[in-house]
């Protein structure tokens, strides 16, 4: 039975740097838990490389049950399509499971960190982006492909935006802005040119003004976004767009606060949210013991204030606060891994974050 304190989570650890970097966070989300009153209890399966070998598939039944029997998951990286060609999975399990479980919202919080000598020191946006239609041909439609070539020179690709993903996606970004005490959500759009498509878009957080009237919403043109945002970076800290925009906006974001290198990010649906660092399986360091596990770290404080939004549980919130602090004052100890110019170990740094939890 679970207890009241108890956070029940799936953990799947991926490929390349994921068997260093998730074992990591979970050590340091535990040391967290304990000091707010948490008890977390983690449900280990395997995604990826290791699922292939022991069931031949990326991601075997057992570990799908896994992903549908808790709402919470934090997965390491995986490879993106270099698995064999009978995997039932086809390739890729991330993708699977975006579109399985439904998971419409991607949270991507962008922050500069002055040891990656960052081109505009003032940012600290979070990104949140329709994560199931839009420019996305791979995706958009239930059967066939949304890009069309019905002559060698002619090329259509097409966007969907429909009602219903517009006021799901337009209420988690209300229920986030709460959550995180923010008063204004900045909607970026294109609707001079895509009126009817960004019209749906605008109009679902339009409509949702009267029932969230202390979050105002300003609406800005991606053009003017991109401009402005470089100059004015502290005018922005919250962005909900569409999928191909928020793609775009994201790395432009993480671009000038010094590059994905720490960057956390939450895929989250109905039912379910993800936990994944931005960054890959950075094969070029698996198994040295080197890997930075900071970003999905904060990955997982993501996760805990997804919780929060979900619950209102504090305890949820309390432990994602002492997690960012943590991973913040270890990495400006200098006590960091060689990714950020120090000499820790994945294990000697995840011990300093924990050191750093019980400092006043
Ligand atoms: P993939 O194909 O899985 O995307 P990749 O190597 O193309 O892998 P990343 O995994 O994002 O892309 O790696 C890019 C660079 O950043 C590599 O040099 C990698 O070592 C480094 N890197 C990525 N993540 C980390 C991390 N957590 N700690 C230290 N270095 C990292």
């Amino acid at each position: 039975m679970q207890q009241s304190n108890e956070l029940r989570l799936a953990v799947l650890d991926g490929d390349g740097i994921g068997p260093e970097i998730t074992p990591a966070t979970l050590k340091v989300l535990n040391a967290a838990a304990k000091r707010t009153g948490l008890v977390i209890r983690a449900k280990r399966a395997l995604i990826g490389w290791k699922g292939y070998e022991k069931y031949q598939s990326t991601l075997p039944e057992a570990t799908k049950k896994a992903l549908d029997e808790h709402e919470g998951w934090i997965v390491g990286p995986t490879f993106a399509g270099e698995y064999p060609k009978d995997d039932p999975v086809r390739g890729h399990p991330n993708g699977f499971i975006r579109r399985h479980y439904k998971l419409f919202a991607n949270v991507r919080p962008v922050q500069a960190w002055p040891q990656l000598d960052p081109l505009v020191p003032e940012v600290d946006i979070t990104v949140l982006r329709e994560n199931t239609e839009g420019f996305y041909p791979d995706r958009n439609l239930a059967w066939g492909y949304g890009e069309f070539k019905p002559r060698d020179d002619v090329a259509l690709a097409l966007r969907v935006i429909t009602g219903e993903a517009c006021d799901r996606f337009a209420r988690y970004a209300f229920e986030y802005a709460r959550a995180a005490g923010l008063d204004r959500i900045c909607v970026v759009h294109k609707r001079t040119a895509l009126p009817q498509t960004d019209g749906l878009f605008i109009g679902a957080f339009e409509r949702l003004q009267n029932e969230y009237r202390r979050i105002a919403i300003e609406l800005v043109r991606i053009d003017t976004f991109s401009s402005s945002f470089p100059r004015d970076a502290r005018h922005y800290r919250l962005v909900a767009t569409t999928n191909l925009f928020g793609d775009i906006l994201s790395d432009q974001a993480s671009g000038l606060a010094g590059g994905i290198g720490l960057a956390p990010s939450l895929n989250a649906g109905p039912e379910h949210a993800m936990a994944q660092a931005v960054h890959g399986t950075a094969p070029d360091i698996a198994g040295k013991g080197v890997a930075n596990p900071s970003a999905l770290i904060l990955s997982t404080a993501l996760l805990m204030r997804w919780f929060y939004q979900r619950t209102g549980r504090q305890a949820c919130r309390d432990a994602a606060e002492l997690m960012e602090t943590s991973v913040r004052r270890t990495i400006e100890s200098g006590d960091t891994t060689p990714d950020l110019g120090g000499a820790a170990s994945t294990e000697d740094f995840t011990r300093a974050v924990m050191r750093m939890m019980a400092k006043p």
